[in-house]
């Protein structure tokens, strides 16, 4: 490089330039449904109000701003590891949990440590996925190959489920990594059912792959947080327990769990990454260099996320505050979804809708091509990303029938 000026100029990610693009469009009638941000029914942002008692309380009691740990708030990782894998599993003593700068941060941890200490040949990621798995990988593990298996099925509308297991069947080889969404796929809304979660389990164990699990929507799916932890549990009981067989069990696993949905706490960028090891081995060695790697990126993460979680999830009564306000924003996406399929139904708009109302989590995959999708936008000023995918939470009963009588136009 002879100039800085030689750098090509890069695009912003799709959805941060959607975002900037909505702001800037005078036309009232806008819709943002790109970027996977609650809104309220009147497509406001939304503080939790358990998590604004949280805040007021730790405000009264004038808290200090010192240092954390490299490894994070053990109080807030002691609840953020429960709430993932419930108490019981939660307790033992094969996972390590470090805090981070919230799920992006994880995977990214998660993606430095596998590319310097465990060398996998590949990464396996879903056929579609969120645009920033490849981006981590390829920005932190560039030795890595990153390899598609295949997910959606355009003909279903489903899952591709043989052709996801054919692939890691084939092509897999022990200690490459498998990222896979622990519940509310991004993009696809489309969840593997639990018997098809144990077969993918198997097939882990089985060929000894390294699953990084990713988790950003513990809640959002279904309005029940220990319900959608159930694949991450399950994998964690046939894998990693006293009586899993050491011939199937894998060098590791890990879990990147973010807070910034189901605490609505986005800017705060609080988040967990946990290792699964065998019980067979200590985890102290790779804790070591996960906490060397934090000291090197960030010295030590922040405060006020954290705080906040555990004011939330160590109370009983904010904890059930907080359940409540989880499955209002679950439901209200739910009722937005059933809205929207009757809707495109009643004014006759052509195709079959019922998967906007089968998929699960924030976003629906509506099946709209990019053509579509940049008609509605150019002229209905309807804001989504360029693969069909439509974040739910920019709908409310106000612009329902605008968006449905402009999918019908753009058909
Ligand atoms: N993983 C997935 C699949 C996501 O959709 C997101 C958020 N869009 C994240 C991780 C990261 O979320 P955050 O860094 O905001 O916690």
């Amino acid at each position: 490089l002879k100039s800085l000026g030689d750098l090509p100029v890069l695009p912003l990610p799709e959805s941060f330039a959607l975002t900037a693009a909505y702001n800037d469009d005078p036309f009232h009638e806008k819709v943002n449904l790109g970027q996977g941000v609650y809104r309220d029914n009147n497509c406001q942002p939304w503080v939790l109000p358990s998590v604004r008692e949280a805040e007021e309380t730790l405000y009264n009691r004038q808290v200090d701003h010192e240092y954390l740990p490299i490894a994070g708030d053990s109080k807030f990782l002691t609840n953020a590891r429960e709430l993932l894998f419930g108490p019981q599993i939660a307790s033992s003593k094969n996972i390590t949990s470090l805090q981070t700068v919230a799920g992006t941060g994880a995977n990214h941890l998660a993606a430095i440590f596998c590319a310097q200490k465990l060398c996998p040949k590949n990464v396996f990621i879903s056929d579609p996925t969120w645009d920033n798995h490849h981006l981590i990988w390829r920005e932190a593990a560039p030795n890595v190959m990153q390899l598609l298996y295949p997910y959606y099925d355009p003909s279903t509308r489903g899952l591709n489920f043989e052709g996801m297991l054919a692939k890691l069947e084939s092509s897999a080889e022990e200690n490459d990594v498998v990222i896979l969404h622990a519940c509310a796929h991004n993009p696809t809304g489309i969840d593997p059912t639990r018997e098809q979660w144990k077969k993918i389990a198997e097939v882990v164990g089985r060929k000894k792959l390294f699953v990084v699990f990713d988790c950003a929507y513990q809640g959002f799916a279904s309005g029940d947080a220990d319900a959608d932890a159930w694949a991450i549990r399950e994998f964690y009981s046939m894998l990693f327990t006293e009586s899993s067989s050491p011939s199937s069990t894998p060098a590791g696993m890990f879990v990147c769990q973010s807070l910034s949905k189901n605490f609505g706490l986005y800017g705060e960028r609080i988040g967990a990454l946990h290792l699964i090891t065998p019980t067979s081995t200590s985890p102290e060695g790779a804790k070591a260099h996960l906490v060397q790697a934090v000291r090197a990126e960030i010295s030590c993460p922040s405060l006020f996320g954290a705080r906040i979680v555990h004011a939330v999830l160590d109370d009983a009564e904010l904890r059930s505050k907080w359940q409540e306000d989880v499955q209002i924003m679950a439901l209200r996406i739910k009722s937005v979804r059933a809205l929207l399929k009757s809707e495109l139904e009643r004014i006759g708009a052509q195709g079959d809708w019922c998967h906007i109302e089968k998929q699960i989590g924030m976003f629906s995959f509506t099946g709209l091509s990019s053509a579509q999708v940049q008609e509605l936008r150019e002229k209905h000023h309807i804001y989504m990303l360029s693969n069909g995918r439509m974040s739910l939470s920019g709908l409310n009963e106000s612009n329902v029938a605008y968006v449905a009588r402009a999918i019908r136009d753009v058909l």
